[in-house]
């Protein structure tokens, strides 16, 4: 599964959400504690296009996709030099798919700020310094190796010289890797590397219980939202004591304390799916008697590559997939008045999976 990993500054709310991810994780019927890794929490993916294809299907049961979330906390000022425990978790961060950065926009005189004052901006760049000069130090050490590897004469070596020098440069200059512009290639030769500051942010805004249903009222969040604009990163407004709350509750009675909080949905259904926008992913069902089922997978994947997902002798053995889009399938209300208006199409290896496709694979084994 795709993660993402939660960092922020010390007293931000950073365990508080990450609680609540754990509590819903753990109040979900698909993945009861299914982790014994206490630094993850799995969450289930809402989508309402699995109740609608289970009214056609009507499957035993109804699994949705996961993501997870990785607690890293102990990220403090001083950890790229490996003070106290921090080498061990930036070691952390550069597994995750993503950076959901938790920054304080709550006042309260009663929980003292590392700084001594409420200042998103500055918390920011606290932590954001912090993975760069964890970044320098990975580049630098890789500079070097390259360099000596230069005299080969390997055109693919000065490649990556020149590349490493541009980061070096922005990373030199406190912009993060992302902000480099890569060729293709460059891409892939980067991936290597692990560069934290290649991952994409998503800054998730912690706002008091009384401001979740008007996060946006709050001027921090404003600040944080005009940041995030600059960087091209998503910014998720949440009250993580609210959602500490919300997640004890299942069914009618979420509904109910939602509505009374004036919410039409929790902050971390928004902060999944603004996890899954950031890393550009996509959902596709399966849908059998058995049951139906979404599956997570990157954008521009290919049908044997979404196979995979499910598992890889699906991926190995691929033949063809049976397609019919979402939308193609609700409306004609069955499988089969989909077939009989020729909106169920076969696929072969080089079809590119869209998202809310319903697909079924032919393999071999
Ligand atoms: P961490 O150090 O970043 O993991 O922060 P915690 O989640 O432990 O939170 C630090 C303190 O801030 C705890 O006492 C929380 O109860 C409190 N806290 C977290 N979010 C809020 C909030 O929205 N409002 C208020 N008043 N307190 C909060």
């Amino acid at each position: 599964a795709l993660k993402a990993g939660i960092v922020g500054l010390p007293n931000v709310g950073k365990s508080t959400l990450f609680n609540a991810i754990t509590q819903a994780g753990a109040e979900s019927a698909n993945y009861p504690f299914c982790t014994i890794d206490p630094n993850v929490g799995v969450v289930e993916v809402p989508d309402e296009r699995l109740q609608k294809l289970a009214e056609i299907v009507t499957p035993n049961r109804i699994v949705p996709t996961a993501f997870e979330f990785v607690d890293i906390a102990g990220l403090v000022k001083g950890a790229s030099k490996g003070e106290g425990l921090g080498n061990k978790f930036l070691a952390h961060i550069r597994e995750v798919d993503a950076i959901v950065h938790v920054v304080r926009c709550f006042q309260d005189e009663n929980i003292t700020h590392v700084s001594g004052k409420v200042d998103p901006l500055s918390d920011i760049e606290t932590i954001n310094l912090e993975l760069i000069l964890a970044d320098v130090e990975t580049v630098e050490k890789r500079l070097e190796r390259s360099r000596k590897n230069l005299k080969g004469g390997d055109k693919k070596v000065a490649l990556e010289v020149e590349m490493l020098e541009r980061i070096k440069e922005a990373l030199y200059n406190d912009q993060p890797a992302r902000s480099v512009e890569l060729t293709d290639e460059e891409r892939l030769m980067v991936r290597d590397f692990h560069l934290i500051t290649m991952k994409p942010v998503l800054y998730a805004a912690n706002v008091s219980e009384g401001e979740a249903a008007n996060a946006d009222g709050n001027p921090y969040v404003q600040i944080v939202r005009e940041f995030g604009a600059k960087e091209g990163a998503e910014v998720v407004p949440i009250s993580a004591k609210v959602e500490s709350e919300i997640a004890e509750l299942e069914g009618e009675d979420k509904a109910m304390f939602l509505e009374e909080l004036g919410l039409s949905e929790s902050g971390l259904d928004r902060l999944i799916r603004g996890a899954y926008k950031l890393l550009g992913l996509y959902t596709y069902f399966t849908a059998g008697v058995q049951e139906v089922r979404a599956w997570t997978i990157r954008k521009g994947m290919k049908a044997p590559q979404a196979a995979g997902v499910i598992h890889s002798d699906f991926e190995r053995g691929f033949i063809r997939a049976e397609v019919v889009g979402y939308e193609d399938l609700t409306v004609n209300g069955s499988m089969n008045a989909a077939k009989e208006k020729g909106l169920l199409r076969l696929e072969g290896k080089e079809y590119v999976v869209q998202d809310g496709d319903v697909m079924h694979f032919r393999f071999n084994v």
